[in-house]
């Protein structure tokens, strides 16, 4: 996924993010539906959880909202307005 991230441009994420507290990242529906991550560019380590009854995804499966924002941002075609004749 990290390398994908590449392929459209985005640069690694040396500051790092937080989305999730703790707790919430040991939720297996949490990371499945919105992400472990805010982006797949974060060196994250497994997520590995100290209480073995609540395991959540050891590693991101899909982008998480910043890559979906950068790509979108990075991709989207701007309207330039032009500029109106004077009279
Ligand atoms: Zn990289």
């Amino acid at each position: 996924m990290h390398e994908v991230g590449h392929t459209f441009g985005l640069n690694h994420n040396f500051i790092a993010s937080q989305l999730h507290t703790p707790q919430e990242i040991q939720d297996p529906v949490l990371g499945a539906t919105i992400g472990l991550t805010a982006s797949v560019m974060d060196y994250t380590i497994p997520n590995i959880s100290p209480d073995k009854t609540k395991q959540g995804l050891f590693f991101d499966i899909k982008p998480g909202p910043y890559d979906k924002w950068a790509i979108q941002y990075g991709y989207t075609k701007f309207r330039m307005k032009r500029k109106k004749k004077q009279p």
